[in-house]
């Protein structure tokens, strides 16, 4: 396994790029909001250089991170 820093995950936010092709999950949104999307939502797939969306449910920004490669 790769070995992860310990300084704890990287988070993208809505309008940057995505670095790496992969699955992305909503880590939390940019302003509290009383929105609670469902697990389907929460997991969104992206490929490389693909901007990174809004939150599905709320479509506000929200920071997404890396769930899993490919
Ligand atoms: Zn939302």
């Amino acid at each position: 396994m790769a070995t992860n820093s310990s300084g704890g995950k990287t988070y993208y936010k809505t309008g940057e790029p995505a670095l790496v092709k992969g699955t992305y999950r909503l880590a939390r949104h940019i302003d509290s909001t009383t929105c609670s999307p469902s697990e389907v939502e929460r997991q969104i797939p992206l490929s490389a250089g693909e901007t990174i969306p809004p939150c599905k449910s709320c479509k506000t920004g929200a920071y997404w991170s890396l769930e899993k490669f490919g």
